[in-house]
């Protein structure tokens, strides 16, 4: 699954496709799901991500990608133009994280734990009781009253 010489590890794009990027390199085979509030924020749900070297990710078509600095200790980065997810860069580790949900499919990858639950949103829950729903949730709009 991971490459070193170059060649293509994984693809992905943002919503609208003016931003796309390259992996060339390797790619953590584990997916992440981040419940802190500033990945909340930035995202409107949970940051999903896997990480690759910086170097190896190659931003392919720049389009409408913004860098946004969101702590004394990372940036992150967005579509301008449709609002994707894409990338967090940790300022003072080398470390850099790319949305899983922006990698085009098959990813090949795997969801392996949830980070920060401490900060997960008050209407976050765990529960397996949580139905899954392949399709539409159904629920419609806000209850009468
Ligand atoms: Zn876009
Ligand atoms: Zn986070």
């Amino acid at each position: 699954m991971t490459t070193n010489d170059g060649s293509i590890r994984a693809t992905g794009r943002c919503l609208c496709g003016s931003v796309r990027y390259s992996v060339r390199g390797p790619l953590r085979s584990t997916v992440t799901a981040c419940h802190c509030r500033s990945c909340r924020r930035f995202t409107g749900g949970l940051w999903t991500g896997t990480v690759a070297r910086q170097e190896h990710v190659v931003i392919e078509e720049s389009g409408s990608l913004k860098w946004y600095q969101s702590s004394a200790h990372a940036k992150r980065a967005f579509c301008s133009n449709c609002g994707s997810s894409l990338f967090w860069q940790g300022l003072e580790e080398p470390l850099f994280s790319i949305a899983a949900g922006s990698l085009d499919e098959p990813t090949g990858l795997k969801l392996a734990c949830h980070g920060w639950t401490s900060e997960a949103a008050d209407y976050w829950d765990f529960s397996p009781d949580v139905p899954l729903r392949s399709g539409p949730s159904g629920l419609g709009p806000p209850e009468a009253g």
